[in-house]
Order: structure tokens, then C-alpha cells, then sequence
């Protein structure tokens, strides 16, 4: 509000500045005769339209899919490749992998990469025991599919499937991080078609 130079009076006199309160709070009575409707309505219409019907299966399978937890089990050369794919370039965390577990409970997934020999066969087959149901397993490189170079030694498991059931196989020595990555996807594809129920 402005006041005059050298003067204490206001510009507007007290009759006046209470006729525009005045007028202002009977334009707003006059604007406000209904209440204003929830800004929040277009939420049901939204949710309406983005309802998803599908099957149980399909969503049990797709979260299982897209969270696999490896367990770690790297007992030869192979491991450095398995190492390669979690790290920044190959980036296994895309298909929500990153988390490589040092215990089997919280595991599903298990990644054989490298040469297995009868005398740590035990120890396999008792983490695959302990690991969470339902479990996959990759047989990543030649060792883990056949024993690979040393296939006719007396202290080598000629292949993973002679201890564990084998969901995927990886061929190579070593599988390079694609092809790697490509056998998970392949073992993605396959969980999502697994009957549930
Ligand atoms: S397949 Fe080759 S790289 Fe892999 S564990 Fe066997 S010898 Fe090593």
C-alpha cells in the first residue's frame, strides 16, 4: 500500500479499503457455492485401464526368472569368465543377477565353472542339497560338460550331470561372457515355462 510523501495518510480511506475486502470476499462466496470435485477422480479411471489379467504361473515364473541368485561354486579357470560377466562391461546385473551368494540357502542358481574332481564332488552335491527349491543349474565349459581336457583322468568327474541335474549347457574352454550370457537366457526361457500347478 503506498503512502503519500511526507504524510502519514493513506491513499485509500478506511470506508473504501473495507468496501474492496468486502467485494473481494463476496466474489469468492460467489465462486465457491459448490465444493471443488476430488483432483484424485482420474485415478479410477487409470486404474481401469491398466488392469493386467494373467496367470500365476506366468507371474511366479517371471519374478523366479528375473531374480536368479548364483551360488558360488568356481572351482577351476572358468570362474574368471563367470568373474568377467558380473563386472561393469558385461553387467550380469541387466538380468537381476548381481548378487552371487556365498550361502547356498539363498541361492537358486548354480554356475559350474571349472574342472570338478571326484575328491570335491561331495562338497557339490552338498551345496546343490542345501541350495532353495526350485534350483537351476548351468554347466558352464567344457570340464563342467565332460570333463573337457582332463575327461579321462582318474581324479576328474567326466561332467556335472554325473552329481547334479544340468539345466543348461555352456560349451567352451572358456565360454567367452556372451556366451555365458546367453545360457542364462536360455535357462530363463526354460523357467518360463515350468507348469507350477
Ligand atoms: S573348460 Fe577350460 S577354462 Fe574352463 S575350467 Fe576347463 S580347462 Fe579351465
Amino acid at each position: 500500500m503506498e503512502i503519500k510523501a511526507n504524510s502519514s495518510e493513506y491513499i485509500y480511506s478506511a470506508g473504501e479499503l473495507d468496501k474492496a475486502e468486502g467485494k473481494a470476499i463476496e466474489e469468492l462466496k460467489a465462486r465457491s457455492q459448490k465444493p471443488i470435485s476430488d483432483p484424485d477422480q482420474w485415478l479410477e479411471e487409470e486404474i481401469k485401464q491398466n488392469i493386467l489379467l494373467t496367470t500365476v504361473d506366468w507371474t511366479l515364473n517371471w519374478a523366479r526368472r528375473s531374480s536368479l541368485w548364483t551360488v558360488i561354486c568356481f572351482p577351476a579357470c572358468c570362474a574368471f569368465e563367470v568373474i568377467c560377466t558380473a563386472a561393469s562391461r558385461f553387467d550380469i546385473s541387466r538380468f537381476g543377477m548381481e548378487i552371487i551368494r556365498a550361502s547356498p540357502r539363498q541361492a537358486d542358481l548354480m554356475i559350474t565353472a571349472g574342472t570338478l574332481t571326484w575328491k570335491m564332488a561331495p562338497q557339490v552335491r552338498r551345496i546343490y542339497d542345501q541350495m532353495a527349491e526350485p534350483k537351476w543349474v548351468i554347466a558352464m565349459g567344457a570340464c563342467a560338460i565332460s570333463g573337457g581336457t582332463f575327461a579321462h583322468s582318474y581324479s576328474v568327474v567326466p561332467g556335472y550331470n554325473r552329481i547334479i541335474p544340468v539345466d543348461v549347457y555352456v560349451p567352451g574352454c572358456p565360454p567367452r561372457p556372451e556366451a555365458l550370457l546367453y545360457g542364462i537366457r536360455m535357462l530363463q526361457q526354460k523357467i518360463a515355462k515350468i507348469k507350477n500347478f
